[in-house]
């Protein structure tokens, strides 16, 4: 099975990504994952989108689908979870053209809702593990032991740069104005759901199983 998650920043898509992939053996697609490990690594890309990223901006949709589309033809049949990728319309264009050439359909388009005025209070509050990658919030979800990472125990976490409340501002923008369009893409193709991002975690993730039972069913 293969799935689109979809919604503003900090609406949830990475924390369900992360279950579904434990629970389900799918790989998860982070192109924001994707373009962090490049940054860490200093490669020449890395060093070419460190700007746009820390301005809250998108980078160019050429280098956005030209990394997707390494990422897919390497998968080798098994289930994914496309997370920040598409994120405009010729992204969501370049992506049918890339699945139709490998022979894959996208099952699910599921759509996170959250209000954007809860949106900056989740973002500012967040930190990941540095080892696994496993997503907290400082009120919301703190790992269950004391500092450890509940997925794989480490005690190293990191928080994201352009997770400070000025940056959210350009990126929730950034999601208004360039993703959302994506939206009525999805919704005339007649694959699009929509989930209630607000509720809690838990429910989040049986809502977006329950999706994913009756598309398999
Ligand atoms: P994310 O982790 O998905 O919030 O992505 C972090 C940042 O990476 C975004 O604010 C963008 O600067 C960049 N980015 C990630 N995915 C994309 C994409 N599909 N198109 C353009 N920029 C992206």
């Amino acid at each position: 099975m293969n799935i689109l998650l979809l919604g503003p920043p900090g609406a949830g898509k990475g924390t369900q990504a992360k279950r579904l992939e434990e629970r389900y053996g799918m790989v998860q697609l982070s192109t924001g994952d994707m373009l962090r490990a490049e940054r860490a690594a200093g490669s020449p890309l890395g060093k070419q989108v460190q700007a746009i990223m820390d301005a809250g901006k998108l980078v160019s949709d050429d280098i956005m689908i030209a990394l997707i589309a390494n990422r897919i033809t390497q998968l080798g049949g098994k289930g994914f979870i496309l997370d920040g990728f598409p994120r405009t319309v010729p992204q969501a264009e370049a992506l049918d053209v890339m699945l139709e050439k490998n022979g894959i359909a996208i099952d699910q388009v599921i759509e996170l809702t959250v209000d954007d005025s809860a949106l900056v209070d989740r973002i500012a509050g967040r930190f990941s593990c540095k080892n696994c990658g496993a997503s907290y919030h400082d009120r919301h979800n703190l790992p269950k032991h004391n500092g450890q990472c509940d997925v794989c125990g480490s005690t190293d976490f990191v928080r994201r740069p352009d997770d400070k409340a000025e940056t959210v501002a350009a990126r929730l923008t950034a999601y208004h104005e360039q993703t959302a369009p994506i939206l009525p893409y999805y919704a005339k193709k007649g694959v699009l759901r929509s989930v209630d991002g607000m509720a809690d975690i838990d429910v989040v993730t049986t809502q977006v199983e329950t999706i994913l039972n009756k598309s398999k069913g």
